[in-house]
């Protein structure tokens, strides 16, 4: 076990998590050796002209962790704390994650280190198509597959499909996911990550025999994956009381408009300053008393340190990886039902997996087509993990980890070793 730290490095964390699971699956050390690691690590500079004409240099990467399942899938960040062990990580998550509902995909994961807040379109479109041109020898529609993930879009997704196509010669829309509808994205992708989240949260709600009307709600990260969280939980007649954004965070104990607080965050590009709402402490909102806690943010959000004062009864990870493993176990201790990231969130992928049939295919399904396939993926695999939490008296975390690590290992036996 590793000691308790405060913030963690995403890819201990990882392999942690991994550890827990193998043991706890009795897995042996050949096919550990054979699973744990990223199979493919690329590092590539990105030099990119600002618009005041100077020359600026850029660092990305682009990581598979496996193909035992399929080709590697996952997104690409644009982030100034980007890290290769940050990517690593993520993309160990990722082959978990489609493992865990049980789509024919790896894991991969890419990044970029950058301050997109600060760059122009320009600036963003040129570097997003040298890092594109960069990563080629890796990608591609049966190879990996990226999508989007924080600030990247599908504006992002549009360019490095073009950037990919004009190499080739030819239009392919299924080198990546999350594209605009009109260049072959699929209806629903969009929001599927939250919907995704949201399936999840009913399922737990269900099993712990807590209303979802009425029950009451914090949202950390109010981006694509959180703010959909909470608009469908405020259909449902949850009470959203607090969210919050990189700027700020806002509180109302009688639930705030979600419709209207995405209006202001569109136009205004953050939360802070809601009417009707009161300006809290952004690392208050972790530790309020209510049902649902939604961390939709990055890492490390609940740490030893904030662990105990959490006051959520469900923890749903949209977010990758934002608990630590000492705050899982203090949560753990203290009867917190914990919805584990590769399960919570993986309806982004289920539906990116969607959107590479529908192009493959190039025959396209109606939204509800794809929001029934994907409550019956979310369903399916939270009652699968929740299965092995109950039988096998593992925490949720080990069991969601135990479901995509057995099915990897399973794949990696049949496959056998080359040469
Ligand atoms: P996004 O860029 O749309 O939104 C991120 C949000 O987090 C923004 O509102 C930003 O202001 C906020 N934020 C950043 N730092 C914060 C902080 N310290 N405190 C509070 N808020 C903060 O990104 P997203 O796509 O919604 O991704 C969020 C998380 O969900 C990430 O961990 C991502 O890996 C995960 N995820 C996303 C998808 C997807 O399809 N978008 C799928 C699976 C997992």
């Amino acid at each position: 076990m590793l000691a308790t730290k405060l913030v963690d490095n995403a890819y201990d964390v990882a392999l942690e998590n991994f550890d827990a699971a193998a043991d706890a699956l009795g897995l042996d050390n050949d096919t550990r050796e054979m699973i744990k690691y990223p199979e493919r690590v690329l590092t590539v500079s990105v030099p990119v002209r600002m618009d005041d004409g100077r020359i600026k240099r850029f660092q990305g990467y682009r990581v598979q962790h496996s193909t035992a399942r399929g080709p590697a899938k996952g997104g690409i960040r644009f982030h100034p704390q980007v890290t290769l062990d940050e990517v690593k990580a993520l993309a160990t998550w990722m082959t978990w994650k489609c493992a865990v509902v049980n789509i024919p995909f790896g894991g991969g994961k890419g990044g970029v280190t950058c301050d997109p807040k600060h760059m122009s379109q320009h600036e963003l479109e040129h570097m997003t198509r040298r890092y594109t041109s960069a990563i080629l020898p890796l990608i591609g529609p049966k190879q990996d597959i990226p999508a989007p993930d924080v600030y990247t879009n599908s504006q992002t997704m549009a360019w490095i499909m073009d950037t990919y196509s004009m190499t080739k010669g030819y239009t392919i829309p299924g080198v990546v996911t999350g594209k605009p509808i009109s260049l072959g994205g699929s209806l629903g992708r969009n929001e599927a990550t939250g919907r995704g989240v949201f399936y999840t949260i009913q399922c737990a709600c269900e099993h712990l025999g807590i209303p979802l009307k009425g029950a009451t709600v914090a949202v950390q990260g109010f981006g694509n994956a959180g703010s959909v969280t909470a608009q469908l939980l405020h259909e449902a007649g949850a009470k959203v009381i607090a969210v919050s954004d990189s700027v700020g965070a806002i509180f109302n104990k009688d639930g705030l408009d979600v419709p209207e607080l995405i209006h202001m965050k569109t136009i205004a590009g953050h939360v802070h300053g809601f009417p009707g709402s009161e300006s809290i402490d952004p690392a208050t909102l972790l530790t309020l008393k209510c049902d649902i806690l939604v961390p939709a943010a990055l890492e490390n959000a609940v740490t030893a340190e904030n662990a105990s004062s959490v006051g959520a009864r469900i923890i749903a990870e949209a977010a990758n990886g934002p608990l630590t493993p000492a705050a899982d176990r203090i949560l753990e201790s203290k009867g917190a039902f914990i919805i584990p990231d590769i399960l919570c969130n993986a309806g982004g992928v289920t539906v990116s997996y969607f959107e590479w049939v529908q192009d493959e295919q190039h025959l396209f399904w109606e939204a509800q087509d794809v929001y029934n396939r994907l409550e019956k993926v979310m369903k399916t695999s939270f009652r699968d993990v929740l299965k092995i939490h109950l039988d096998r008296v593992v925490p949720m975390r080990v069991a969601a980890n135990m479901l995509g690590i057995g099915r990897v290992a399973e794949a990696i036996h049949l496959r056998g070793i080359y040469p």
